[in-house]
């Protein structure tokens, strides 16, 4: 988003292309898999609080169903492009294949900036995106879920939305709703543990006991601090944490040698992740530019924010000492970049693997949801972690196996069971 030219959705399908003729994929199914199966483009009129009416452009891009109904997000964000939403839908079908579990691939979005709406308009942005879409969702064929700048409230006020035009009651709708309302306990902590999972089962096969570490994060909303919270808790430190400046229209990067502090930094950070600068500055953080986070001398660097960060004009910045890239973005690495850190050896966890935490959560919240019996939070966390825990080593045995780069191997099983899924239903 951050750059004119670089078109998301083009780089999924270079990304496809080249493991479907690793697979030897026939036309059909290539001509199939690289390409959304539906879109739906919508047009959402909203009466704003100063009794105008603005309209608002969404989208709900489904990329593939043959393993079960879709399931992404749907981000509110002002630089939203349909070719950014078509690359996560596909990369959604990548991620819950690779993680094996039941569901194919979708996402939507809005085009609007949650910083400049009242609740009252958010809401009505919600409500307006189901009513235009309830035809073409739902929990047999598309089940939506938060992402960038869309949380548990805006979830519930979907799933109102849609029962109210349905007469019933349908938790399976969506997930990611408040705890109580038919939430899963972990679910919010479930992509930022998903990730530090898979980020100690590299640092085991780097033989790198994880109180050794330092990394540093780009980003500070849910995925990043629930990451940086379970990486200390194994002992890791964290020693930068970049974020958007909504004041400033900048990011900016904050560094503290001997570790930052989660707890003061979420005191001073607004509901979009944006730390207050001049605060952090009293607090003792170093305030440095926004791409600072991706020089820092550490082992481990964590993109948490947005697709298209780590790039061929940046990737030369990155440190000898680092070690491992584990990637809670979606497509935080452009291909020229990741051509670069595959040659450099460093260890790579793909997005389609290190932030497969979410959507493997809200499937547990929606089996939850089904039988309308809720787990306690160590038994969905536990169960995170085993199904986490034996999709790295999936990807991890291929990569040893066949000398493959971990987002190639990734992508080699991915790509293989949805293409298998299709082939048995009779597709292709
Ligand atoms: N938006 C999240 C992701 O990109 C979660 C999707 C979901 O839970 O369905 O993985």
């Amino acid at each position: 988003m951050k750059n004119e030219a670089f078109n998301p959705f083009e780089m999924a399908q270079s990304q496809f292309d080249k493991i479907a003729d690793t697979l030897e994929l026939n036309e059909a199914t290539k001509d199939l898999l690289r390409i959304n199966l539906r879109e739906y483009h919508v047009s959402i009129p909203v009466r704003m609080d100063d009794g105008s009416t603005k309209i608002f452009r969404g989208f709900r891009i489904q990329h593939n169903d043959a393993l079960g109904p879709a399931k992404g997000g749907v981000r509110f964000h002002p630089m939203e492009t349909i070719d950014t939403v078509r690359a996560l839908a596909m990369w959604m079908t990548w991620k819950c294949a690779v993680v094996d579990i039941p569901l194919g691939g979708s996402t939507g979005g809005v085009i609007c900036d949650p910083h400049n709406l009242s609740s009252h308009e958010q809401e009505l942005i919600c409500r307006g995106w189901v009513r235009q879409l309830a035809r073409n969702m739902g929990p047999l064929n598309d089940v939506p879920a938060p992402d960038v700048m869309t949380n548990s409230q805006h979830m519930l006020w979907m799933l109102d939305e849609y029962e109210t035009i349905y007469g019933k009651k349908y938790p399976g709708f969506i997930t990611g709703k408040p705890v109580g309302m038919g939430g899963s306990l972990g679910r919010t902590e479930a992509t930022g543990y998903g990730l530090i999972f898979t980020v100690r089962e590299a640092l085991k096969e780097l033989n790198i006991p994880p109180g050794d570490t330092t990394a540093s994060v780009q980003g500070f909303g849910n995925v990043a601090q629930h990451a940086i919270e379970l990486y200390q808790q194994i002992w890791g430190k964290v020693v930068c944490v970049s974020c958007w400046d909504q004041k400033d229209q900048v990011s900016y990067s904050f560094r503290k040698m001997d570790g930052v502090n989660i707890e003061i930094l979420k005191g001073i950070t607004d509901r979009f992740g944006g730390i207050d600068k001049d605060k952090a500055s009293e607090l003792g953080y170093e305030v440095l530019p926004g791409d600072a986070w991706i020089e820092q001398e550490v082992d481990i660097l964590i993109p948490a924010a947005m697709e298209n960060q780590i790039t061929k004009d940046n990737v030369g910045k990155i440190s000898k000492k680092v070690k491992l890239i584990a990637e809670g973005a979606n497509g935080p690495t452009t291909p020229d970049a990741d051509n670069i850190i595959k040659e450099r050896g460093i260890f790579l966890i793909p997005d389609m693997l290190g932030n497969a935490g979410g959507v493997t959560c809200s499937y547990f919240e929606q089996v939850q949801s089904n039988m309308n019996y809720f787990w306690d939070k160590d038994e969905v966390l536990g169960k995170l972690d085993l199904k986490m825990t034996s999709a790295f080593a999936s990807v991890n045995k291929l990569a040893k196996e066949k000398k493959l780069y971990m987002r190639d191997a990734a992508y080699v099983i991915a790509v293989g069971r949805v293409a298998q899924a299709c082939k048995d239903r009779g597709w292709v």
